[in-house]
């Protein structure tokens, strides 16, 4: 990306005023900074306050300050750490300048009788009140040094350039900002006075240098208005441009699906349960979608075990009543093969044909499954991503569905509505989530969709309850899994990958499986990762799916999906490394059926506070919102997102956490503006998310 940007305007070109050498360039692109725009969009991330001078009485240890003084005493010192110590003395008191290295041009002016101006951070030290290698500038009788008519701002900076450099940059710019006929006021007149907020101008020269009198702890914590202005502007382009990949995609030709519910009703009558309320209403919403002659994008939100599968189901049947293809594509090889099988259990005696595919469907069969997916002759495709790769043609595709979202992108979203323009309209397309996104994260990351929220599990779910337990109990850990298992009960016993090769993580798997095989040798122990053929993945999955294997080692493959109700018991080692959301789904992999379901989390010695605290949280809740708002606190939304996804959500000046009770106003203002004032949205979304290629595909 950098190395494009540089291209497009040329180092030197892009910044419009003098005094940028190609190595301040240099520097600068290793801020991002490749224009004046940018570097006025670099902000300071803290200020001092060099204002005012103080008096040395009134100095307070911790705080940070600028002393005027005389030096009346300094003594060398051969031994210890310090090398010089000053005695400086104003009218009202003494304070030590303290020095572990002096060049030779610094000893000529360290001397008794010079006067001095310093900053520095005040502490308490064996003498009393010293600075530590201040900052420090010699007073001359004859040429008084000018005070800062502003707070300091510190920005964050590379090697090579200094604090003092990247102000007169910043200097610069802003005078180029307010002589020059550029950066346009995006927001609209009236809505600027509406929110109270300066222009964007005002706002860049005010965050740059504040005026002396702002509190620098307000200017911290973001309160200033000038700060909520560029944060609101920001949030604004983000969601502006979401908002315009919806219509972009809604304004496409969708296919109509009726609701002739003859499918749908026999379905019905096979199932061994009763819908949910809140299912019986996520699929109305999403039938009542089907029906209309543009596509559909809509994401269901549901906690672990709220019963998802089932919900697509209908939405595929809708899609076969009328004649159509859908195709539902899964995060795993396992999960999508546990699809396949269910749907398969589902469909057939419905007299419907459900293929699968996945890259480990090769060769002859591969191409059978190709041709019955061009032929039209398979009805439901299940499958991995291969289900969109290009030697996929499918005859009538109405329906996409994609399990687990939380595992794609905002490009990735944009590729699947891609593979639809094969045909001469876009598929619906339904996007499945069980990891919680708490409601600020949502409403940004997903603003491009409509949401539907399954939020009642199925009744008579026994709670799991979640014990914590230190590596060196292991065991009683096995001796627990042994009454389980005796009681006819299943267990997983999860090796999750930690930092390390994919490889190692699965001889750990193995490892593993054979300890406990040592140990338990009465009972039948399987294995699933990544790394087995899929077909023995399979075949171990399918003889835990009918109790042919009691233990179930693993990595963390089975984390997103798999539903195997008999399970009860879960063991998850080096539980303190892993995220909340994480922990959270590889639990719901247990309370799936009508026995009392347990987790134990295993941990290694010692934990830190914070750990103690996260894994305090999987015990004390099993709520999947409570768990993901307080990961998205303590880790940020790539714990919840997947670290890929955060890229879509980087901000330059807001924080979706600290800045969340701004965001019902930006949308407000965002639908303002998408029906008022069409023309500020291509410029605005361009200064904020310009390098950002994908936010304007559909
Ligand atoms: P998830 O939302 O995590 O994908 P699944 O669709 O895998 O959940 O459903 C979890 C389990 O609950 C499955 O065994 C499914 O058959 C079952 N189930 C789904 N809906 C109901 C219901 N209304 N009543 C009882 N069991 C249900
Ligand atoms: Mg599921």
């Amino acid at each position: 990306m950098c190395a494009k940007k540089q291209n497009e305007v040329g180092v030197t070109s892009a910044f419009q005023f003098h005094g940028i050498g190609k190595q301040s360039a240099k520097h600068l692109a290793r801020l991002e900074i490749f224009s004046v725009q940018d570097l006025l969009f670099h902000l300071p991330s803290r200020y001092q306050d060099r204002t005012r001078i103080e008096f040395i009485r009134q100095l307070i240890p911790g705080n940070e300050a600028v002393i005027e003084g005389t030096i009346h005493q300094i003594s060398t010192l051969q031994r210890g750490r310090t090398k010089l110590l000053c005695e400086l003395k104003d009218e009202t008191g003494i304070i030590h300048l303290r020095f572990f290295h002096v060049l030779t041009f610094q000893s000529k002016i360290l001397q008794p009788g010079t006067r001095l101006r310093c900053y520095s951070e005040v502490r308490m030290g064996p003498k009393g009140l010293e600075m530590v290698h201040p900052e420090f500038q010699v007073i001359r009788k004859d040429k008084p040094l000018p005070l800062d008519q502003h707070l300091t701002p510190i920005y964050p900076t590379t090697e090579g350039l200094t604090q003092y450099a990247i102000r007169k940059l910043t200097t610069n710019a802003l005078a180029w900002m307010r002589n020059e006929n550029t950066l346009h006021e995006l927001l609209p007149e009236p809505l600027l006075q509406l929110l109270s907020y300066p222009t964007l101008k005002d706002a860049l020269q005010f965050v740059h240098r504040p005026p002396r009198q702002v509190l620098i702890t307000n200017l911290l914590d973001n309160k200033t208005v000038a700060q909520q202005r560029l944060v609101f502007e920001e949030l604004l382009a983000h969601r502006i441009s979401l908002l315009q990949v919806k219509y972009k995609f809604q304004s496409q030709m969708g296919v109509s699906l009726a609701k002739h519910e003859k499918l749908s009703q026999q379905f019905r009558a096979c199932l061994l349960f009763q819908l949910t309320h809140a299912q019986e209403r996520v699929i109305q919403e999403i039938q009542h979608d089907l029906i209309l002659s543009h596509p559909m994008l809509r994401l269901v939100q549901g906690d672990v075990g709220s019963g998802k599968t089932v919900v697509a189901a209908f939405a595929m049947l809708q899609s076969v009543e009328n004649g159509h293809q859908a195709a539902m594509m899964a995060p795993t090889e396992l999960l999508a093969e546990q699809h396949y099988r269910v749907f398969h259990r589902w469909f057939e005696p419905l007299g419907v044909k459900v293929v699968f595919l996945s890259g480990n469907v090769k060769a002859r069969a591969r191409s059978a499954v190709l041709e019955a997916i061009k032929s039209g002759d398979a009805q439901i495709i299940l499958g991995t991503h291969a289900l969109f790769q290009q030697e996929v043609s499918f005859t009538s595709l109405a329906l996409v569905i994609i399990d687990e979202q939380h595992r794609f992108g905002v490009q990735q979203r944009a590729l699947f509505r891609a593979k639809g323009m094969q045909l001469s309209y876009f598929p619906h397309q339904l996007i499945m989530t069980a990891t919680p996104i708490p409601r600020t994260l949502a409403m940004s990351f997903y603003a491009d969709l409509d949401c539907s929220t399954i939020n009642e599990l199925p009744p008579g779910r026994m709670p799991i309850m979640t014990s914590v337990l230190a590596n060196s109990r292991r065991e009683e850990v096995v001796t627990r899994i042994r009454k389980a298992c005796q009681q006819g009960r299943q267990v997983y016993w999860v090796c999750p990958l930690i930092d390390e090769s994919e490889a190692i993580v699965c001889q750990a798997a193995t490892k593993t499986m054979e300890e406990l095989q040592k140990l338990l040798p009465e009972f039948k122990i399987g294995m699933v990762h990544g790394r087995m053929h899929s077909n023995h993945k399979e075949s171990a999955m399918r003889a835990f799916q009918a109790g042919e294997i009691h233990l179930l080692v693993a990595t963390t493959v089975i984390e997103v999906g798999v539903d195997v109700p008999n399970a009860s018991v879960m063991i998850i080692e080096n539980a303190e490394r892993l995220g909340l959301s994480q922990l959270h789904q590889l639990r719901g992999r247990v309370g799936r059926g009508l026995t009392a379901s347990h987790c134990v989390l295993l941990y290694q010695y010692p934990l830190s506070e914070l750990a103690k605290a996260r894994l305090a949280v999987m015990r004390e809740t099993t709520d999947g919102f409570k768990i993901a708002q307080y990961d998205l606190e303590l880790r940020g939304p790539g714990e919840i997102l997947g670290t890929k996804q955060t890229g879509d959500l980087s901000f330059r000046i807001a924080d979706l956490i600290r800045d969340s009770d701004i965001l019902p106003q930006v949308h407000k203002i965002a639908d303002l503006i998408m029906r008022d004032h069409k023309e500020v949205i291509p410029p605005l979304i361009e200064r904020w998310l310009g390098n950002k290629e994908e936010y304007g595909k559909v």
